[in-house]
């Protein structure tokens, strides 16, 4: 791989990698969606759970007194709960009020008769301090735990299992209750998790010790104050097991929430602590995997779809590509089942971004080799070109002397002459190769272009001894006018090809008996070489144009003289390596005037190097 290339595919690299990170930070409810989608596919099948609700339902509140009535029918229930020795007892409401006192006596009474029995306390004046349960309630609980959850976006994904108000710390309901259901006296604190009689709990100091809730595959077991007043033998249920009191009422609970599980429906709060207390009994934790492997995740994403357009092409290539996307899809789910939670959204937009920029610039880099091959068709065309035309004139006329030579009976001066011609015209051809060649391989950069010191004289000198029977032919006259005593460095064979070509195409697009005057000049550090001619001249617009290969002026076409609009663009490419341009000045039918403008040295002999 070329070095330029290898660097667009870094440059791909680092591009998706740094908008993923971006992308991820940004999308977070796409994160959350999605953990909810992955919670919901993987759901464990039903556990065998250790909590159990006693509920406070519409039906309840209806027919045993509604809320006036609240504190005497739970003291009832409670006390038939008490009998079945539950292993603990939370109760989701908190008991800050006075309300009748004969009720609150009756509760009293009860709440004192239960084991491990956690009440609940919660966050007031905008987390400045507790609300706590009335100090005759709270005296009969063996904790209190908060019941502060923290929902995002409506949806209750976790729980922070200690939460701060004022200067006191508490611990969350559902995490006391599991304390007390383990007959622990402390949770035990590390910066990376708590522990509890025994079971390491993950939850980070770092992430405000946030516990993801595994919510059960089916509702928790639920038996409301009306059943249980109904059918008493419903108490047996409750044996050893830790009961979470609590309104699922729709009408009454104010702290209802969606789950990943609940869809569209909320769940109760009272519901989400014993879910939360299911998590920690069995154990099942979910932790977010390290910032450092997440973006690892995402980086090796990027850098995999990078590599399938760098190293590979064609169906190959898509083939990876497709590959690298279903793992970014695929590997946070498979993490999920292993209880690891990745990001989603930005080791998926990793994939996405390297996968589509790779490929874009495997795109482009195909299709400008596409295009550089294709030029080198055109080029290779144009050699043709002039293989075929430039080149006839000289082969036809060694062709036809060489005939001459073996079919008749020459004079051995005849002889010599042919000869001569022959000689003297495969030069000319092997000259027009190789100028032909040198320029082509000049334009292509693969040669350099000569660096020797000639006197523009001795150029002149050359074309012109060159030039004359030519225009000897046509009764032109080649006068010079004016040579500036100046050197020129570069390549002495193809500037002599530049300035022949301007005297012939002079000679040829001009009428008979007319003047071609040739003049070098010089303006500073430069030499102005021009030929003028009193020929057929040109249009203002095709000026431009003649440079272009194969380009003919209309007045050239029409006035039948022969040409292959080559020349002039071979002139141009070696006056522009030369480090010079090329002025032109011209009428319709008043004359041209091509002016080479080059840098040069006076000066009239080159000295030996
Ligand atoms: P060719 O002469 O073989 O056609 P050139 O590349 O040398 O090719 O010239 C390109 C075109 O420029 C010519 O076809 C002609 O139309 C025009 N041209 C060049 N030199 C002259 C000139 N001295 N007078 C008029 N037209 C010219």
């Amino acid at each position: 791989m070329s070095r330029k290339r290898a660097a667009g595919y870094l440059a791909v690299l680092a591009a998706s990698f740094t908008l993923a990170m971006v992308a991820g930070w940004l999308g977070e409810p796409i994160d959350n969606g999605a953990y909810d989608w992955m919670f919901r596919l993987a759901r464990p099948g039903p556990a065998k759970t250790q909590s159990i609700l006693l509920s406070i339902d519409e039906e309840s509140l209806a027919r045993l007194g509604g809320m006036r009535r609240l504190r005497a029918f739970m003291a009832e229930g409670l006390e038939r709960v008490a009998a079945a020795r539950p292993k603990a007892v939370v109760i989701d409401l908190i008991l800050a009020d006075e309300d009748d006192p004969e009720q609150d006596a009756a509760l009293d009474a009860a709440l004192a008769k239960l084991p491990g029995l956690v009440l609940s306390c919660d966050m007031v004046d905008e987390g400045r301090r507790w609300e706590h349960p009335l100090p005759r309630f709270k005296r009969r609980a063996a904790a209190v735990g908060h019941v502060h959850a923290e929902p995002t976006g409506g949806v209750c994904r976790q729980l922070p299992l200690v939460k701060v108000a004022g200067r006191e710390r508490r611990w969350a309901l559902a995490l006391e209750a599991f304390r007390l259901s383990r007959g622990a006296a402390h949770i035990v604190e590390s910066p990376e998790d708590l522990e509890v009689g025994g079971v390491r709990i993950p939850a980070p100091w770092r992430e405000s010790r946030m516990m993801r809730i595994r919510y059960a595959s089916e509702p928790v077991e639920q038996i409301s104050f009306w059943e249980l007043k109904n059918n008493p033998a419903l108490a047996e249920r409750f044996r050893d097991r830790v009961v979470f009191v609590g309104m699922v009422a729709q009408s009454a609970a104010a702290d209802r929430f969606m789950t990943p599980v609940s869809g569209a429906q909320t769940m109760a709060g009272v519901e989400i602590h014993a879910n939360a207390f299911e998590t920690l009994a069995g154990g099942r934790f979910l932790v977010s995997a390290s910032n450092v492997a997440a973006a690892a995740l995402s980086l090796a994403l990027a850098a995999a779809g990078v590599a399938a357009f760098a190293f590979r092409t064609g169906w190959l290539a898509y083939a990876a590509a497709a590959v690298v996307l279903g793992l970014a899809h695929l590997v946070p789910y498979w993490m999920f089942t292993r209880g690891i939670v990745y990001p989603f959204f930005a080791p998926v937009s990793a994939a996405w971004l390297s996968v589509v920029g790779a490929g874009a610039l495997q795109f482009v880099t195909v299709r400008r080799q596409l295009r550089r091959t294709e030029a080198e068709k055109v080029r290779y065309q144009h050699a043709m070109h002039f293989v075929t035309h430039e080149m006839r004139t000289p082969l036809t006329a060694i062709q036809g002397s060489s005939e001459l030579m073996s079919r008749y009976n020459l004079s051995e001066e005849k002889r010599k002459q042919i000869a001569e011609l022959i000689n003297s015209e495969s030069k000319r051809l092997a000259r027009m190769i190789e100028t032909f060649l040198s320029v082509e391989r000049l334009s292509a950069g693969q040669m350099q272009l000569k660096k020797e010191a000639f006197p523009v004289r001795d150029v002149l000198d050359a074309c012109l001894a060159r030039a004359r029977p030519l225009a000897e032919r046509k009764q032109i006259r080649l006068n010079l006018e004016e040579v500036a005593e100046a050197i020129l460095t570069g390549d002495r064979e193809l500037m002599e090809y530049a300035v022949y070509n301007l005297l012939t195409n002079a000679v040829k697009y001009s009428p008979a008996e007319t003047v071609v005057t040739v003049s070098a000049r010089t303006e500073g550090d430069h030499l102005r070489l021009s030929v003028k001619d009193q020929g057929i001249g040109m249009e203002q617009h095709e000026l431009r144009k003649i440079f272009q290969k194969f380009y003919r002026t209309s007045r050239a076409e029409k006035s039948g003289i022969v040409g292959t609009g080559i020349g002039l663009s071979i002139v141009e490419q070696i006056v522009t390596h030369h480090g010079g341009r090329i002025e032109v000045t011209s009428a319709p039918g008043k004359g041209s005037c091509f002016t080479l403008v080059l840098p040069a040295q006076a000066g009239t002999r080159v000295e030996p190097a």
